[in-house]
């Protein structure tokens, strides 16, 4: 092909390819038809229904360029309007967050201009925010400067990087594997014993400590556990500690657990996924000692109620990070020389990334810190209120919770676990708030998890009048 034939064929191609690259008005019209999606969703969101159960349609791909406008329905249609409301004031199951409307805009700028923030030296400025929100991060958990930290996709991916430096620090490989020991807590996230699986650590001994009736590992025991595996010659490593468990929002006592880690040379993990941001609450105290964790989880698209995709890691040994981290190859040159800690490609498994900076960023430099902890102080207030409405309903209720999850059954004079599934499932079945169940203690629960940052008292009082609905018709059927 000489090169006549050549620049023939690209403008022919050009027609074609040159339709990705919209003009003013088509942005401006894809801008307003989005805004105007947003605005509709955002405004219908208390009167949908929490949860609806429904099969999903046709969402092929079809090759061929369709509308905007038709896509865009069957969005709403097959997606949001489909499984749980997970941006819904009525989402109380699982672990809601919500995902505020700026850091929606922060994606869309992200996603606009694309800086590629794995590496300082490819976008210094993306690379530098995304630090800037580890530093606050630092300094809300009185970590210190020279810690490092990244933000990665979610807490599970944090949990790998934070198990992943343990292992690295404690060279815990090869025959070592089979004599360590890790500690857990059964109410620990089952994230934790999945990563130790991916990271080559399924063979490690884990011990589960026990704990006391408000679900907190007991330290003493916890103590004993290490000092025998120690005379048996096993080599305790890892001890993971909650704050905030996902199923009972209970804090371990973090700095009795920090206490034992040091006296034994343990790795510290903090899993402070749901419950972490509680720290900037007036339930402060109970986090004293997670400052002396080797590593921390925090997720902001919980506790922060940020959009889902944006976890955080706080981890101390910098070389224990590097040794699992750092990678180089020829065509990765041009960065070499910058400072290895500001790349975040150095402190997690991703090189290309989504630039998550601007979506924790925008939203505390715009609203400022206060009404994000507004928000909490208001979950915590709402699943008091919750309890009592329930107790006086004649439900049995879980201990007093230490942030914004509780539990609680109706004592059914027979069969209670198989009545309260009924209730479950006809809480399911009529969807208008979301709540989600539970084992504990062998006994099966139904949960509430406040912390949408929309949640208000009228969804607890919808809530409340949801389970009395549906307790009615488990009643009836008895
Ligand atoms: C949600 C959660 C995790 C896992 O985080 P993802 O963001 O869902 O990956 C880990 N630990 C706790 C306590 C959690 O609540």
């Amino acid at each position: 092909m000489n090169n006549k034939v050549i620049i023939k064929e690209l403008e022919k191609l050009a027609v074609s390819s040159g339709l990705l690259d919209l003009d003013a008005t088509e942005r401006t019209d894809m801008i307003a038809q989005a805004g105007e999606y947003a605005h509709q969703f955002i405004s219908g969101l208390n009167k949908t229904a929490g949860f609806n159960q429904k099969s999903v349609g046709d969402l092929s791909i079809k090759n061929n360029g369709q509308p905007l406008s038709q896509l865009l329905r069957l969005y709403q249609e097959e997606v949001a309007e489909n499984g749980i409301n997970a941006a819904s004031p009525k989402h109380l199951g699982y672990i809601p967050g919500g995902g505020v409307f700026a850091s929606a805009i922060a994606d869309f700028i992200v996603a606009v201009t694309n800086p590629f923030s794995g590496a300082y030296y490819a976008s210094p400025g993306a690379a530098t925010m995304e630090n800037e929100v580890i530093n606050w991060l630092k300094k809300v958990f009185l970590f210190p400067d020279d810690s490092v930290g990244c933000l990665s996709s979610g807490g599970s991916v944090s949990t790998l990087i934070a198990l992943t430096a343990a292992r690295d620090r404690h060279k815990i490989k090869n025959e070592k594997i089979i004599n360590s020991v890790v500690y857990l807590s059964e109410q620990v996230h089952h994230s934790v014993q999945k990563v130790l699986r991916i990271i080559g650590l399924e063979d490690v001994i884990i011990r589960y400590i026990p704990m006391d009736n408000q679900h907190r590992i007991i330290p003493e025991k916890l103590n004993k556990l290490i000092e025998k595996d120690k005379e048996a010659g096993f080599v305790p490593f890892l001890i993971v500690a909650t704050a905030g468990t996902t199923d009972t929002g209970t804090v371990d006592p973090l700095n009795d657990i920090a206490d034992i880690a040091e006296t034994h040379k343990i790795w510290f993990h903090a899993d402070g996924a749901y419950g972490g941001f509680f720290i900037l609450t007036s339930k402060k105290d109970l986090f004293k000692g997670i400052e002396r964790a080797d590593s921390l989880i925090i997720d902001p698209h919980k506790g922060l109620f940020l959009p889902y995709g944006v976890g955080a890691v706080l981890i101390k040994d910098h070389d224990a990070v590097l040794h699992s981290h750092y990678y180089t190859a020829n065509y990765m040159q041009d960065g070499y020389n910058d400072e290895l800690l500001k790349s975040p490609a150095n402190l997690s498994p991703e090189l290309t990334r989504h630039f998550r900076g601007l979506r924790v960023w925008l939203p505390l430099q715009l609203h400022g810190i206060k009404p994000f902890i507004s928000c909490l102080e208001e979950k915590l207030l709402l699943v008091k209120y919750f309890r009592n409405k329930l107790m006086e309903l004649g439900f049995c209720t879980g201990p007093e919770p230490d942030l914004s999850v509780s539990y609680f059954w109706y004592p059914f004079q027979a069969n209670p676990d198989k009545h309260n599934q009924e209730l479950m499932d006809e809480i399911h079945k009529d969807g208008s708030v979301f709540l989600s169940s539970s084992n504990i203690d062998g006994r099966f629960v139904i949960r509430i998890a406040i912390l949408a940052f929309r949640t208000k008292k009228e969804t607890v009082d919808e809530a409340v009048e949801m389970i009395e609905r549906c307790l009615k018709i488990v009643l009836l059927a008895l």
